[in-house]
């Protein structure tokens, strides 16, 4: 007997079939929705070990979860709403009142916030090192409350590498755990869980996801530290949307052909800007003139699209003409979606603890995925532009007044 015969309309729209059937497959995963998971026992209801609750994740965020671990080489993944939640997250697990985090100078910016913010407020201090710094100079900060070594490399304003495999070992032996925010590699590019390292970072709102509309952020963990993740990310209950999970695992699909891409057009124009006479230096790993370059060689299977440029001395107007007039540029924080980017870097260098000086303002460029000729006489005009205003700033005042 149908449902139909049953029940009145209103009870039979709400009990409507849901059905997956197994002869319409397609490419694409199934997009699970659901905060209720209907169990077939009352046994089943509180049996710990199955997924009894949707915001743990169904199938669809299980797909891109196992895609993630398989990429990161770890025991197991874990997925946020945002990169930022998935350090802020990684943190929290790791942490506890009393402990403190020693942390690479050249983190992102929101990350020392929360250090300095919430994780003082709970107890737990953090100190930073110069990203110059080996894994002995490291080591001679490590007090009985270090618990946590924090890394970035390349720094992602800066570019500075660090040797991970050297600093991951020096913290084991000490009993220390590492973690990495590896946006910068998308996970492709380098494995920091196969050079010892506990957790691998990376905001998936980046190349991941690759469109630059969607936030989404991971922290995939091996031993231990996978077991105090997944006991914290159950109690803290961020939970990531199927639709969202969908795109992310859409966007590993094109994962390796657009790194191929961003990486090949930045190397370009990475060597084309080293020749420009407006240039200083360029900060690229892949560049042999790149200060990281040998750590990057040996660890690194390539770059993605995020490369910066030391500019000769120019004024902070004349550099804002130049980015401001940039046509195919955008201007605007974040990268790894299909579209180049330019910004300058200077103000947010300010929070560094261990203080730079370069001899000119620094440029930060995404290079997305348009025609690399196109983007370098973009950039041509724009360096254009910045000679000009440093050679006349006062033309344009005086046109305006
Ligand atoms: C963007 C970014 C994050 C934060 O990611 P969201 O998804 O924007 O929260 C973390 N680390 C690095 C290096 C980033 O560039």
């Amino acid at each position: 007997m149908t449902l139909s015969s049953m029940v009145h309309e209103q009870t039979r729209l709400i009990h409507g079939d849901s059905r997956c059937d197994a002869l319409q497959r397609t490419p694409g995963p199934v997009i699970q929705r659901g905060s209720t998971v209907l169990l077939p026992s009352c046994e089943a209801l509180y049996d710990g070990g199955k997924v009894t609750y949707g915001r743990v994740g169904l199938s669809t965020q299980r797909t891109l979860r196992d895609a993630l671990r398989d990429l990161e080489h770890a025991d197991e993944a874990f997925i946020y709403p945002s990169g930022l939640t998935a350090i802020t997250g990684t943190l929290l697990a790791l942490l506890s009142a009393g402990d403190e985090v020693l942390a690479c100078d050249t983190v992102y910016n929101p990350t020392r916030r929360f250090l300095a913010g919430t994780l003082a407020r709970y107890g737990v201090t953090a100190r930073y090192f110069d990203p110059a710094d080996d894994a002995e100079s490291i080591r001679a900060m490590i007090t009985p409350k270090t618990r946590v070594i924090f890394l970035e490399s390349p720094g992602s304003l800066s570019f500075e590498m660090q040797d991970i495999p050297a600093i991951a070992a020096m913290a084991k032996q000490a009993g220390i755990m590492t973690v990495i925010d590896n946006t910068w590699s998308a996970g492709v590019l380098f494995k920091p869980l196969d050079h010892g390292v506990d957790v691998s970072i990376q905001s998936l709102t980046k190349y991941v996801c690759g469109h630059s509309d969607v936030f989404m952020g991971l922290a995939a963990a091996k031993g231990h530290a996978a077991v105090l993740l997944a006991a914290s990310s159950y109690e803290t209950g961020w939970a990531v949307s199927p639709d969202d999970a969908y795109m992310a695992i859409r966007g590993l699909r094109t994962l390796h052909s657009r790194l191929a891409h961003h990486g090949a057009a930045a190397l370009k124009i990475a060597e084309w800007l080293e020749v420009q006479p407006e240039v200083q230096s360029v900060m690229c790993p892949a560049l042999p003139s790149d200060p990281g370059h040998a750590i990057w060689k040996r660890d690194f299977t390539g770059i993605c699209g995020l490369i910066g440029a030391v500019l000769k001395p120019a004024s902070e107007t004349a550099v804002a003409a130049m980015v401001e007039q940039l046509k195919l540029f955008g201007l605007g924080f974040s990268w790894g979606g299909y579209e180049s980017l330019a910004i300058p870097v200077d103000p947010q260098l300010k929070a560094r603890t261990h203080k730079l000086s370069y001899p000119g303002p620094l440029l930060r460029l995404h290079i997305g995925l348009e025609r690399v000729d196109d983007l370098i006489a973009d950039l041509r005009q724009g360096l254009d532009t910045l000679s000009q205003e440093t050679a006349a700033p006062q033309r344009k005042l005086r046109a305006a007044g």
